[in-house]
């Protein structure tokens, strides 16, 4: 990515608390240069996913060396561009260098590609059984689109790009056009890592952009053969069906709206309303509400209790949600204005809550709706997301009706319950409802925060995701970018390390269905 003084095509970043354009602007690039940069990436991977996983591991810390030696520069950048507080950039680019090294952890590992072996049975009868032997093996060029909401930890060097290079394959990455300059950095950053541990050049590159052409071509280009976004569902199926549409289609693992239900029942509104309603809270707002896992639908019984426990939660978002926090892109913003205007235009839907305007640009007011079990169901729109801070909070009127409430969900990426042991008997039913809707189930807990560790789920069924097979966070993120691919009779010398008889690697395999580290003996 260059910055240049040419006026042609230039895009600039935008100061969401100021509304002011930033100074240097950013080229977009051409067709011509997406092309080159996807050539590039498919002559690396050649020579990339035969590299020894030591090499694929020193590749993944340098980066993360190169990202902490230059974290001031970046978070500074960064907070011009997003309006995001230090503290919160401070730790999510920790985060970053993190995902990376724990990708660099895997792949060091090495168990993660997954061989499974069959002995031979050369006397089975009525016919012999063949000597087979599998594993994971990269795809080729993966294309990612960064995304607005986590600068660092969703976009140019974060979860997508570690997962993709941990599994070999070569990135090319759509900057998000919301923070031009933090990607362009973080790609140097990538770049002199790229150098330092002497990796072909291809393995990764940047291009910038603010206009969907520029993505469509990256997402269109035969090389490229998987596409990792998150962003708005409009964005995400727009492009998946470009891949679908291809002569060759291939795999998009866009991550997009989720409204994340909170159901509270009642023994829980019982025995914890005011610590509940805290935490709601807290989590409705956490970072102006631009978490795709924000709270977006509660949902409990009609009782007195919930009556209470609802006003609860509206004197705590209008005690402790007065100043609105600062939106990350005017769209973003005007979005959410317009989504909950939108809402609040349902007839049965009534504001309970607002924080006050100040009348500063890209401001984000959080709002707390209330509407019945029986709106909803009658506008079942009520439930897509508004990203942004907000929650409808929803009565119904008794258990069936809560389970048809929970029964129509669509896909999110969580859903939450908050119970007492003897709520968990009571409504035993809705768990096994809430499993078919997500990708990830919280107890007593709020969905913000997503741990990135290997049990991670950060999915779902669609609209959540295009494909609830997989995670975005987490070591199981590798399989987004690989494909099993299995040898049959091969002789020990022509087979990869991870499957030869000795175990060079000294890594878990499944032999003849067992899990173990031992040679494979003879049967
Ligand atoms: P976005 O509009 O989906 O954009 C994300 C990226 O995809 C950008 O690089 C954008 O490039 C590209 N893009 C979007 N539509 C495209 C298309 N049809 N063809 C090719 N490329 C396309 O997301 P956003 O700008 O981050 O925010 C907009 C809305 O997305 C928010 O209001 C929110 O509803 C949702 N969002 C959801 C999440 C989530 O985690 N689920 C995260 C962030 C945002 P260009 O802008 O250059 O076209």
């Amino acid at each position: 990515m260059k910055t240049t003084n040419d006026t042609e095509n230039l895009f600039y970043a935008i100061n969401p608390a100021t509304g002011e354009a930033l100074p240097g602007g950013f080229r977009e690039h051409t067709a011509a240069e997406i092309d080159a940069a996807v050539q590039e990436a498919e002559q690396a991977f050649e020579i990339f996913r035969r590299e020894p996983p030591q090499r694929k591991v020193a590749l993944l810390r340098r980066i993360g060396e190169e990202l902490e030696a230059n974290r001031a520069a970046l978070v500074a950048v960064c907070t011009t561009e997003t309006a995001l507080p230090l503290p919160r950039l401070h730790g999510e680019l920790t985060r970053t260098i993190n995902q990376l090294n724990l990708f660099a952890g895997l792949v060091e590992e090495g168990s993660w590609v997954g061989a499974r072996i069959d002995r031979a049975q050369p006397q089975r009868q009525p016919a012999p059984k063949p000597d087979l032997r599998q594993w994971q093996i990269p795809l080729g060029v993966v294309c990612v689109f960064g995304a607005s909401n986590f600068p660092f930890a969703f976009s140019v060097a974060g979860g997508d790009t570690a997962s993709a290079l941990a599994a070999g394959c070569p990135v090319v990455v759509k900057g998000h056009p919301a923070h031009p300059g933090t990607s362009a950095l973080v790609g140097q950053a990538i770049d002199r890592a790229v150098q330092a541990v002497e990796m072909p050049k291809g393995v990764f590159s940047l291009i910038q952009g603010h206009s969907t052409d520029v993505g469509m071509a990256m997402v269109m280009h035969p090389l490229v053969k998987a596409v990792g976004f998150t962003g708005s569902t409009g964005g995400g199926k727009a492009i998946f069906a470009a891949a679908s549409s291809r002569p060759e289609p291939i795999p998009v693992y866009a991550e997009m709206g989720s409204t994340n239900p909170v159901f509270i029942l009642p023994g829980a509104i019982k025995e914890k309303s005011e610590q509940i309603a805290q935490g709601l809270v807290s989590s409705i707002t956490l970072g102006t509400g631009q978490f795709c896992t924000n709270p977006g639908m509660v949902l409990a019984l009609d009782s007195p209790e919930t009556a209470r426990f609802i006003g609860e939660i509206a004197g705590t978002l209008e005690k402790n949600a007065t100043t609105p926090g600062i939106m990350l892109t005017p769209a973003i913003q005007q979005a959410y204005n317009d989504g909950v205007l939108r809402m609040q235009q349902v007839k049965g839907v009534s504001k309970i809550a607002g924080g006050v305007s100040r009348n500063a640009p890209c401001e984000g007011i959080a709002y707390l709706m209330q509407a019945s079990a029986a709106t909803l169901l009658r506008h079942p729109a009520l439930a897509e997301e508004v990203f942004g801070p907000s929650s409808l909070l929803v009565t119904a009127e008794d258990k069936a009706q809560l389970y048809q409430v929970a029964e129509r969900l669509e896909g999110h990426l969580t859903a939450t319950v908050h119970a007492t042991p003897a709520d968990l008997e009571e409504y035993g039913e809705l768990v096994k409802i809430l499993e078919r809707k997500v990708g990830r189930l919280l107890f007593n807990g709020f969905p913000t925060g997503v741990e990135v560790s290997p049990a991670m789920v950060h999915g779902g069924p669609f609209p959540a995701t295009t494909d609830s097979r997989s995670t975005s966070v987490g070591t199981g993120a590798i399989y987004r970018f690989t494909r099993p691919v299995c040898y049959q009779d091969f002789p020990e010398n022509a087979l990869p390390d991870a499957l030869k008889d000795e175990n060079p690697l000294g890594i878990w395999r499944l032999i003849d269905g067992a899990f173990t580290k031992d040679r494979v003996s003879a049967v």
